[in-house]
């Protein structure tokens, strides 16, 4: 008789939970183990007041197949809200609409001579589509050549550098153009432009946070449990070692389901060229300041997007309840705004009460409409040093690799957003791979 594989996954982010959802699939008994009290990762809702806080992602984009697919599945369907608003980018004192994108055609952001150079961004994407996979983000490797900025300025024009590419990399990723290969700019450009519904962005009910629940609805998943280190027993499998427990739990299989950066720390028997993998990711970072208000705020954007020629600090902030009915009680809102990742990289030592006011002033400084201050009825500020995985140049040469060379022992696998790519999908895209792949070599 066969005996029933088990597996432990080591992280309940997304990736964990669609690794360890794949694996029940196929007959094996899981053990999820997740370091911190609740289940999501960078995929959690708060509520505080009745007011939605998202912690990590906010949005769902038309392009997420099989996010959107595993929604269905998860009998969530009745739950998704079309966020129905748009997005606008900051110049001069004025927010420009850029979406639905034909109104770029009519925009006044970028003078005419700037639209037509973008024609030869989307003649490139036509030519490289085929390298262009949502599914398999290495195959863009031959494009992985240049950064947005160096690109941008060689084939576009600095303008559209500035008020097109750059406001959209740091509202969304906290990025710079500058450390972001254009090898990611294609491939989303392509998934965002070439859905047959256009692109469209979505949200839950109760937050994206819900995603996360039903996820780990029904597994076996052991909060506040951190693992501090995987060995590999001499007779095959594994020993995942928990901080402060004497024993470890054995398991066939282990889908090392964490940021890049905590893996070298759990198996540094892993082999330089693994290890030099791992250490060589690099995220970004911000700070989230929600502030909840009584009344409305102005609602004729769900996103505002303030490009760095404009605001040194500031990247992004959100209108909740534009985004969705259930994001607040009636006559209440949530402001969300985020910090820039060079300025919170460069901030990190202000406390919460400094990086409060400045973000604060700033957005009074740029869009005092929108200032929440004097409804303020809850204010929380949140850090996240390890937001978005960079996808700068040589990232997808260096996948390429990792994937080539994926000989490590057998029944280990790993999985997160820096493998599949920087979002809910290719978190979720990489879980289900890594479940299939341990099977397959176990
Ligand atoms: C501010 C922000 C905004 C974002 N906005 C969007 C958006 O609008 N749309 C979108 O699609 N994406 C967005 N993202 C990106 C998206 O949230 C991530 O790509 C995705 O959630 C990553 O999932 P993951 O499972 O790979 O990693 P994580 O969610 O980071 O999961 C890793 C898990 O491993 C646990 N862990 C780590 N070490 C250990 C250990 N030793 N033992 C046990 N557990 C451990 C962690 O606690 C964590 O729960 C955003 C991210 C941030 C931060």
């Amino acid at each position: 008789m066969s005996k029933t594989p088990t597996a432990i996954v080591i992280g309940a982010g997304v990736a964990g939970l669609a690794a360890a959802r794949q694996l029940r699939a196929r007959g094996a008994r899981v053990i999820v183990i997740e370091s911190e009290p609740t289940v999501g990762g960078r995929v959690r809702t708060l509520v505080e007041q009745g007011c939605q806080i998202e912690l990590g992602a906010e949005f769902l984009a038309s392009f997420y197949t099989r996010t959107l697919a595993l929604i269905d599945e998860l009998g969530l369907r009745g739950d998704l809200r079309r966020i129905p608003s748009s997005s606008a980018i900051l110049r001069d004192g004025r927010f420009h609409s850029l979406w639905p994108s034909a109104r770029l055609a009519l925009t006044a952001l970028v003078g005419p001579r700037h639209k037509l150079a973008l024609s030869y961004l989307l003649a490139s994407l036509v030519r490289h589509s085929p390298l262009l996979d949502l599914a398999a983000f290495q195959k863009a490797h031959p494009i992985d050549d240049s950064s947005v900025s160096d690109y941008a300025r060689a084939h576009l024009s600095e303008d559209l550098l500035e008020y097109v590419l750059q406001p959209p990399l740091s509202g969304i990723f906290y990025w710079t153009p500058e450390r972001t290969s254009r090898a990611l700019l294609m491939l989303v450009l392509r998934a965002g432009l070439s859905h047959p519904a256009g692109l469209q962005l979505f949200t839950l009910r109760q937050g994206l946070g819900q995603l996360s629940q039903a996820m780990a609805a029904g597994l076996d998943v052991r909060l506040g449990a951190r693992v501090c280190a995987v060995e590999r027993r001499p007779g095959g499998g594994f020993l995942a070692r928990l901080e402060g427990g004497a024993q470890g739990l054995a398991a066939d299989m282990v889908i090392c389901a964490t940021t890049a950066s905590a893996v070298p720390g759990l198996m540094p028997w892993l082999g330089d060229e693994r290890l030099a993998f791992f250490r060589g990711v690099r995220y970004s970072s911000t700070a989230l300041l929600a502030t909840g208000t009584c009344g409305r705020l102005p609602s004729d954007f769900y996103g505002l997007l303030f490009p760095r020629r404009e605001s040194a600090f500031l990247a992004s902030a959100t209108i909740q309840a534009v985004k969705s009915d259930s994001a607040a009680p009636p006559g209440r809102d949530t402001l969300a705004l985020h910090l820039s990742g060079p300025a919170m990289a460069g901030l990190r030592q202000c406390d919460d009460e400094a990086l409060t006011g400045l973000m604060l002033a700033e957005l009074r400084r740029l869009a005092p409409r929108y200032d929440p201050t004097a409804r303020a009825v809850f204010q929380r500020l949140y850090r996240c040093p390890e937001a978005l995985p960079e996808f700068d140049v040589g990232h997808f040469q260096r996948l390429q690799r990792l994937a080539d060379g994926e000989h490590g022992p057998a029944g280990l696998a790993f999985a997160g957003d820096y493998l599949g790519g920087p979002f809910v999908e290719g978190a979720i895209l990489s879980g289900e791979a890594a479940a299939v792949r341990a099977m397959r070599m176990k």
